[in-house]
């Protein structure tokens, strides 16, 4: 879903950016949260109303749940999706989700990758396996969470140096911890519900 994210997105602001600027309460609305899944029903991402709505527009996607908000604008008044559904099937690369500090530590459950300490987000670190310093990259194979004492010790080292071992190999994002994500995302909406937990 990445690859369209640019030019789509640039599209709906200028769609729409009138709109929000005399409807303050759409401008919240068009941020809200949606489930978006494939033709298999299978779900696949999460994008804000405003882009799920242009993908409706577009012809892309369908509505197959609606979030009790309308956008307004001068002729029209549209209902905001929850749920859309892509009307072509679309192989997902499973690399495609986000890398970030947030999304890592999903992945990792807060828990350090060397001491399997269980931590709250705000307590946990981020930990290049092969140090920057030493040509590591930042990559979902290469971050993992970590608790401060591990860093420390670990410091510009390789994990073998510091005589400590991962619990298991990092690896990118694959649909099961996705699926996890949408899952936190979608507790507090019923109805992404039925499409979630299938
Ligand atoms: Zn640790």
């Amino acid at each position: 879903m990445e690859h369209e994210a640019g030019p789509t997105s640039r599209h709906a602001a200028g769609l729409f950016a009138p709109v929000a600027t005399h409807r303050p309460g759409d401008g919240h609305a068009l941020l809200a949260p949606v489930l978006v899944l494939n033709a298999s029903y299978e779900p696949i991402n999460v994008c804000a109303a405003r882009r799920a709505l242009v993908l409706v527009l577009k012809g892309v996607a369908m509505t197959e749940e609606e979030n009790g908000h309308f956008l307004h604008s001068a002729r029209v008044a549209m209902r905001l999706p929850s749920v859309i559904r892509l009307l072509e099937y679309r192989r997902i690369p499973h690399q495609s989700r986000a890398l970030s500090r947030k999304n890592i530590l999903l992945r990792d459950r807060n828990t350090c990758q060397y001491c399997g300490t269980v931590l709250p987000s705000s307590e946990l670190t981020l930990d290049h396996v092969i140090p920057r310093s030493r040509g590591g990259s930042s990559t979902w194979e290469n971050l993992v969470a970590c608790c401060h004492p591990c860093n420390r010790r670990k410091g510009n080292q390789f994990p073998a140096e510091a005589g400590m071992k991962l619990m298991r190999e990092p690896r990118a994002f694959n649909l099961h911890t996705s699926r996890h994500i949408m899952r936190l995302m979608g507790r507090s909406d019923d109805k992404w519900r039925k499409y979630l937990f299938y």
